[in-house]
């Protein structure tokens, strides 16, 4: 579960998070919905501890990672800014990963597979294509089997058969029990991925309801 209480991030004079508050519940897909610039990655940022609450708090579980980075096995991240080491493999990538963060290296095999890149699995990253970049970003944030997953703009780069794996892994790593939080600016998407919906812009909540709530609304 992540709970968000009154999560604020400013830079300089821009409020890019405006005291958000929401909870994020196990068990189904929450749709983290906003245009371009509304503060969803920022706030997907603090969540794992990538950038620091200006005010408020974030907790994953629990836990407050404002002062250091979420490990792997608490929660699995997708986040645009990181960036993966060019001169490496896709398999190098992720043993490395799996050895710092003491997960035990046959759940790389794993995961290449869960994310369809077992074939290119010892090509350099440096020649990844947008759509392979972001299986193998998916990939890192399952490695560690986290029983919270945050998926910023996962669609991204994918081809329409990446899009539909993308919603079906969604649902599935849901109904296994997890938290699972996925980030767009499409509604269409949203509306064929989250059960749950919370909807922001310019850094402020503008809905916080199911998905059947939110389209008989709108
Ligand atoms: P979204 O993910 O919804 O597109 P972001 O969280 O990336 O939104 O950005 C929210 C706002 O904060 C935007 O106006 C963006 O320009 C600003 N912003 C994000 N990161 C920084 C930063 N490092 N420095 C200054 N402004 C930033
Ligand atoms: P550092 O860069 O601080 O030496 P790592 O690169 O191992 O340490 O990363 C620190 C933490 O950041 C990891 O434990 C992991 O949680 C996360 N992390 C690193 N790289 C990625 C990535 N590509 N995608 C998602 N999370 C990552």
């Amino acid at each position: 579960m992540i709970v968000a209480r009154g999560l604020t991030k400013t830079y300089g004079p821009k409020v890019a998070v405006d005291g958000l508050s929401f909870t994020v519940e196990p068990g189904r897909v929450t749709g983290f919905l906003g245009p371009n610039g509304a503060g969803k990655s920022t706030t997907m940022r603090m969540m794992v501890g990538l950038d620091r609450p200006t005010a408020g708090t974030v907790t994953i579980n629990g836990r407050s990672y404002a002062d250091s980075a979420a490990p792997l096995r608490t929660v699995g991240a997708l986040l645009e800014a990181r960036a993966l080491h060019p001169g490496r493999s896709a398999r190098n990538h992720l043993r490395w990963l799996a050895a710092s963060n003491g997960i035990p290296v046959r759940r790389v095999d794993e995961v290449l597979d869960l994310v369809g890149l077992t074939d290119v699995a010892d090509q350099r990253v440096g020649r990844f294509s947008l759509g392979m970049g972001q299986r193998l970003g998916i990939a890192v944030a399952l490695l560690g089997d986290p029983p919270v997953v945050v998926l910023d703009e996962p669609v991204n780069g994918l081809d329409p058969e990446g899009i539909r794996w993308v919603r079906t892994l969604a649902r599935e790593l849901a109904s296994q029990g997890r938290t699972v939080l996925v980030s767009s600016h499409l509604m269409s998407e949203m509306a064929l991925t989250a059960d749950h919906l919370i909807v922001v812009g310019r850094g402020r909540m503008l809905a916080d309801c199911s998905m059947a709530q939110f389209i008989a609304d709108h």
